[in-house]
């Protein structure tokens, strides 16, 4: 029988995961929408799995007066309306069992010296427990006074054997533009150490932006290619058919730009851009992602309406439903100037990329959802299938379904049966569901579980951060100063977006391919 060990290519596998060591989860905001819909059902999913460290408990914290018991009640009700099968039941009972509340006003100093007293003894009752995780899951106004309540305690001190004993998890937005982004790391450096801090951005816990790396980076036949010689151009789009929703109180202070493009979009364009980290390291692969950033081409005055269009949608339809436009959304101001959609032609300033234009696309009710990356690369260079000339063959797009059918597909040119020259693009398919026979986690379930590793690989550390807001940030300031200038233009929900949009890629003789 063949040795499956020794046969590289009947290997099963390589699956590297590490429960972490004991710790626990205080969570801040807990009574909000994030930890109700995101972390509270990825914690239990955890649990499930028994992925959580052997000995661990969760300790939300907020401003309603609350028991244990009916804080687990509320965890009961998020756990079966957002994650939980009827089968599960029992597992539910045992988790509740570690999830606790401690009632706390978020600026008040006496308060953090009583969470303080609570942390300790309920060390006592969690063997081993040492390592704290601070979630910060509060309006982001709130995160320097946190910060600041957690340092002044005592409570963000590190254990002098354990670096990073006490860490804080920091959700977007982070900051409002480079300045305030520059502030609020200063704010928080001087309570924690960089390696303390986890900014967080949940598209990067998605299985499929990790595969990425796997993809380019596991696999030889792709690096070869991956750069301006074979490589026409790429595209990214992020398209949701949610409009605003419940937040619009937060959309009409953010927009688009600081809620999905600035950070999203550009931590996938530097995961599909990066040079090849020296290994899987945390600091390794920021360092290149850092680098890449700073390879981006700043848009110049000119650009800016050219280069980088916005857009905002007005009332239509989606898969026959009608909606309302976003000025009509609740909260949302009438004259609103805020975008739900952005477009944009971005340039990387290094040997790989020198030329190749990348594409990026992101809006709110726009026709169908999805995140997709396509790689279009460039044409053959001589055809032999006369008459069809170089330009008549589609060329070999791979395209990287980020969600929600997460996947990869490989578009190439194939004879279709018949007549002696009838070629057709077909597409090499894999997809995940199909293949691995259940949906991948939680992109939370993995940041959760790295943060309790202290593996900072899918976080953003503070000059990757601060570079992307310092190349948006004369974007922001220019539709600011120039509002008539740059108002935003209307599309239709249900459409892709503006016209302007179109006419971006299609000027350089290229379509969009979602
Ligand atoms: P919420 O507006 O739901 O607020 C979370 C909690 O913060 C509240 O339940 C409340 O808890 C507490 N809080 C303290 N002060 C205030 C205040 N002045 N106004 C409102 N709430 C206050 O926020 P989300 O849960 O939606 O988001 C939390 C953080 O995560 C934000 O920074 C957000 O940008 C970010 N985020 C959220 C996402 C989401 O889908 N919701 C997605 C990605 C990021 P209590 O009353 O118990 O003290």
């Amino acid at each position: 029988m063949e040795d499956i060990a020794s046969n590289p290519f009947l290997r099963g596998g390589f699956c590297v995961e590490t429960r972490p060591a004991p710790c626990s989860l205080i969570i801040f905001g807990v009574s909000g929408d994030l930890s109700n819909r995101m972390l509270i059902p990825a914690l239990f999913n955890l649990f499930h799995k028994a992925l959580l460290p052997d000995s661990f408990f969760i300790l939300g914290c907020g401003r309603s007066q609350l028991s244990d018991d009916s804080f687990r009640q509320k965890v009961r009700e998020s756990c079966q309306k957002n994650s939980l099968p009827n089968s599960k039941l029992p597992q539910l009972e045992e988790f509740l069992k570690i999830c606790f509340y401690n009632r706390l006003d978020y600026a008040t100093p006496g308060d953090y010296q009583a969470l303080q007293e609570r942390l300790k003894q309920m060390d006592q009752q969690y063997p081993g427990v040492c390592d704290r995780i601070f979630y910060l899951a509060t309006p982001p106004g709130l995160y320097p006074k946190i910060v600041t309540q957690l340092g002044q305690s005592g409570l963000t001190k590190e254990a002098q054997d354990r670096p990073s004993s006490s860490r804080v998890v920091v959700e977007k937005p982070f900051g409002h533009d480079l300045q305030s982004a520059v502030e609020l790391n200063n704010e928080l450096l001087r309570y924690l150490h960089e390696h303390q801090i986890f900014r967080i951005d949940h598209y990067l816990g998605k299985e499929t932006v990790q595969n990425i790396l796997m993809l380019r980076f596991a696999n030889a036949i792709f690096e070869p290619l991956w750069n301006r010689r074979y490589i026409d151009h790429i595209q990214i789009t992020a398209a949701e058919t949610l409009g605003v929703e419940h937040r619009a109180g937060y959309f009409e202070q953010a927009g688009l730009l600081r809620d999905m493009f600035l950070n999203h979009l550009l931590e996938l364009l530097a995961v599909v851009a990066m040079e090849p980290p020296i290994s899987f390291d945390a600091n390794r692969i920021r360092d290149e992602k850092a680098k890449l950033l700073r390879s981006l081409r700043p848009f110049s005055a000119k650009e800016i309406g050219k280069n980088i269009v916005r857009g905002q949608y007005r009332a239509g339809q989606i898969n026959k439903v009608d909606y309302i436009g976003y000025r009509e959304e609740t909260g949302v101001a009438r004259d609103s100037l805020v975008e739900t959609f952005i477009a944009a032609k971005l340039y990387i300033d290094n040997w790989r990329w020198q030329g190749v234009p990348f594409y990026l696309r992101s809006g709110k009710r726009l026709a169908r959802q999805t995140t997709e990356i396509a790689i279009v690369f460039r044409p053959v260079p001589h055809s032999i299938f006369a008459p069809l000339s170089p330009g008549d063959l589609a060329p070999n797009v791979l395209f990287l379904n980020i969600q929600p059918k997460e996947g990869i597909s490989l578009m190439i040119q194939a004879k279709k049966p018949g007549p002696k020259i009838c070629l057709t693009p077909l597409a090499l398919e894999f997809s995940y569901r199909e293949i691995f026979g259940n949906e991948p986690p939680n992109a939370y379930e993995r940041l959760l579980l790295d943060c309790m590793l202290g593996d900072h690989t899918l976080f953003w550390r503070r000059d990757g951060m601060e570079t992307a807001w310092s190349l948006f940030t004369p974007v922001m300031e220019a539709w600011e100063k120039n509002p008539a200038q740059y108002q935003p233009a209307l599309y239709p929900a249900g459409s892709w977006g503006t016209a302007e949009a179109e006419n971006l890629i299609q000027a350089d003789g290229r379509y969009w391919l979602v």
